[in-house]
């Protein structure tokens, strides 16, 4: 795997590449869902490129930022068992040389105003600063992403259209510790005990799920809701959503495709995920 820290030195390599050209972003602190987007990359083209930066303008939170995981030989190590190609691995002054202060300002429009848009103001402007920036630099044809990150999906396809490139975006599933946690870095500041009990939000989106024949959305909600702050959970937002828009739902639909997202924290680590229903 060759390792690139300047996107001139990056960029230089690419030209000479044959494509298509995938790319994997990250924060690191790799695991299986992170290697899950890479091997799919690495069976539908012919040069992967995986990123690794923790992205400083997307934290809302400076705690968030300064407790994030940082795994980075691990993470090299990893890379190279899933035969990443390319690994690039930016500093801050190289992402924003005009220094953090002077960010693009996106327009992401009802994307913005809900669920992690709106419990984490600025997160998804700063995510697209930091994205466009990669897809500059990277140039891929193919740009691979988790549907755990439902809402950034949907976000970064906005910022797709409108960098007006031809880049197809692929969104892969969300893999998931034995229990149902979903894998997430973020998982690396739970106690074991916290980790174990976090199962508890795929309990719920799950039983939600299989529980929507019988009872609606609203019943489910604040009885889940109640569950999760009982063993300890402070949820921000448990919602029903068009997967299609993330327009919310007040109730099931069955004529549509619905996506039941969640945000919660434990232990004060914040965790999301979501299930899709239909
Ligand atoms: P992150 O390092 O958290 O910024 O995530 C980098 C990419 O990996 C994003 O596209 C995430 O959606 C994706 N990802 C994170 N966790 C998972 C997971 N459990 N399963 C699949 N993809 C994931």
């Amino acid at each position: 795997m060759l390792i690139f820290k300047e996107t001139a030195d990056l960029k230089h390599f690419i030209n000479s590449q044959p494509s298509p050209i995938g790319f994997i972003p990250t924060m690191g602190a790799l695991h299986q869902g992170h290697l899950s987007l890479i091997q799919k990359a690495s069976q539908e083209c012919k040069i992967t490129v995986c990123s690794i930066f923790v992205n400083p303008t997307q934290f809302n939170d400076p705690s968030d930022f300064e407790k994030y995981p940082v795994t980075l030989d691990q993470d090299i190590l990893l890379l190279n068992q899933v035969r990443t190609d390319v690994l690039f691995l930016p500093s801050v002054k190289e992402m924003y040389p005009d220094g953090l202060g002077k960010l693009t300002q996106y327009d992401i429009g009802y994307l913005d105003t809900i669920l992690d848009g709106k419990f984490r103001p600025g997160h998804f402007n700063g995510v697209c600063n930091i994205v466009e920036t990669l897809l500059r630099a990277v140039d891929p044809d193919k740009l691979y992403m988790g549907e755990k990150d439902f809402q950034q999906c949907l976000v970064v396809k906005r910022l797709i259209e409108l960098m007006k490139c031809d880049i197809e975006l692929i969104t892969c599933p969300t893999r998931r510790e034995n229990n149902g946690l979903a894998m997430s870095s973020r998982n690396e500041r739970l106690s074991k005990a916290a980790r174990e009990k976090a199962s508890a939000i795929y309990y719920c989106l799950h039983s939600i799920k299989e529980d929507m024949k019988k009872r609606s959305f609203d019943e489910l909600r604040t009885h889940y809701t109640n569950y999760l702050q009982t063993n300890g959970f402070e949820t921000e937002y448990l919602l029903l959503a068009d997967a299609n828009n993330l327009h919310m739902l007040e109730d099931f639909d069955v004529a549509r495709k619905m996506v039941i997202l969640i945000a919660t924290k434990l232990e004060g680590v914040r965790l999301i995920d979501n299930l899709r229903i239909n």
